[in-house]
């Protein structure tokens, strides 16, 4: 026998049983961006190498270690996308949907990062993300932070995230700031990690994002990005505290929150969770003004986020609340003897045309009266439909109830169809 091969380390199957968690997720993801009037698109999977390095900065973990980059047959460096929002405006200005315009957009997919594997962390993840173009006051930073915090409502999980809120002002506030965080840094070198020294210069933001935790501490004494906003910076990052208070959402200032990216300015935000262990966070955004720009358009505001919908089923299936998930099948179908399964395909069709929503599994390969309900029990079904060969004689069905403790009942062929309907309004 051969060895069989397995998926790629980090790439994860999403099998049935965990299929049905996932669409149900979907779901919501999509209803909500359609509550606020948010259109899909869809991007390739792959794109030129420079767009990431350009887009995400060239000093930041993805561009530095995480990308899947390869040469394809012309010799051409392509990458699969580590995340969406570079994608996105790439293909917003290719396609001339930015300049001058508002755009309100989601997408949802696949995301390529070569991570060390962990709970939460996957080198094959997905993403929901939210992209608006063309809005330049705090109004739009509100309305796509009361999109997320309405997910966590509608999934039930309100209660167990946090959002933390910081503000990176402009360029040139963050130039000032850059000073005065380099010149702490120098007097404290010997305090810190390999990784921080050599950050320190090429870009000294990513340092305040260090996991280390002896550099965490030598911190909590340096200069606060907080005190180098310029008035315009101070005024939209207050309005949009004023509009979130107003919307009644709770938040966390974070000075230190900066986020690995480095297109963001002025709002960054991250909703948070202890329900995860070391991967806490589960949704990320801010502001990214000049990104635009940056990748060959025209100015263009801009705010977004992301969401890892791996550790958002995580959160869900840990805090149990992925119980009332519609199983695949509705109905099973069970027909013995003579012209029991003709009968039973044609039924089950007609059905299928009746109620449109319907999942019905048809017994196939026929067999004995026991080993199909036994079939039908391990399908999921909330109901068998029996089609024997007294039932075909009388033209009825007798109509079993699998999951429930309910008197099984009999019925003449077109009164299934309202039972059918009744069965999937729940
Ligand atoms: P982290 O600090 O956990 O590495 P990040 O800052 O790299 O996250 P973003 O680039 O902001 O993450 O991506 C947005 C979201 O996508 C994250 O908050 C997380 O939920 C999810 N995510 C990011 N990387 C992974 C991964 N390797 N596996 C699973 N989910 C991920
Ligand atoms: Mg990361």
């Amino acid at each position: 026998m051969s060895k069989a091969i397995q998926a790629v380390r980090g790439m994860n199957d999403c099998l049935p049983g965990e299929t049905n968690k996932w669409q149900m997720v979907e779901n919501v993801l999509r209803r909500v961006a359609g509550n606020y009037g948010y259109a899909e698109i869809r991007m390739p999977i792959v794109e030129s190498t420079a767009l990431f390095k350009r887009g995400i900065g060239e000093v930041t973990d993805i561009v530095e270690k995480e990308m899947y980059t390869f040469d394809d047959r012309n010799g051409d460096s392509l990458t699969l996308r580590p995340e969406g929002t570079a994608s996105c405006v790439r293909a917003g200005n290719q396609h001339g949907l930015l300049y001058n315009q508002e755009q309100r957009l989601w997408y949802m997919g696949p995301m390529f990062r070569h991570e060390r594997p962990q709970k939460g962390r996957y080198r094959q993840f997905h993403q929901f993300g939210i992209e608006t173009y063309g809005m330049a006051s705090a109004d739009i930073d509100a309305e796509v932070i009361m999109l997320s915090a309405r997910l966590w409502r509608e999934l039930g999980i309100e209660e167990f995230v946090t959002l933390e809120l910081n503000s990176l002002g402009s360029n040139e506030d963050r130039a000032n700031y850059r000073d005065a965080l380099i010149a702490f840094l120098t007097a404290n070198e010997d305090a810190l990690d390999e990784d921080s020294k050599r950050r320190m210069h090429a870009n000294p933001l990513r340092v305040l994002d260090s996991k280390n935790k002896d550099v965490q501490a030598l911190l909590v004494n340096a200069p606060k990005l907080s005190e180098y906003l310029s008035e315009e910076s101070s005024e939209h990052f207050a309005q949009l505290c004023t509009r979130l208070d107003a919307a009644g959402i709770k938040y966390v200032i974070n000075e230190r929150l900066v986020r690995g990216l480095d297109y963001y300015n002025r709002t960054v935000f991250e909703w948070v969770t202890d329900s995860l262990g070391a991967q806490g966070t589960v949704c990320a955004g801010g502001r990214y003004d000049g990104l635009v720009e940056q990748l060959g358009g025209k100015g263009t505001p801009a705010v977004g986020f992301a969401l890892g919908i791996e550790r958002l089923v995580l959160m869900l299936t840990e805090l149990d609340k992925l119980q009332n998930i519609r199983a695949t099948t509705d109905v099973y179908m069970v027909m013995v003897g003579e012209n029991a399964d003709m009968t039973g395909i044609k039924l089950a069709e007609q059905w299928r045309d009746e109620v449109s929503d319907i999942r019905i599994q048809v017994h196939c390969g026929g067999g004995k009266f026991n080993k199909q309900m036994k079939r039908a029990d391990k399908s999921g079904a909330t109901v068998a439909i029996i089609l024997g060969e007294s039932e075909i004689e009388q033209q009825v069905a007798t109509v079993k109830y699998l999951r429930e403790n309910k008197e099984q009942q009999t019925l003449p062929f077109n009164q299934v169809t309202t039972l059918l309907t009744e069965l999937i309004k729940g």
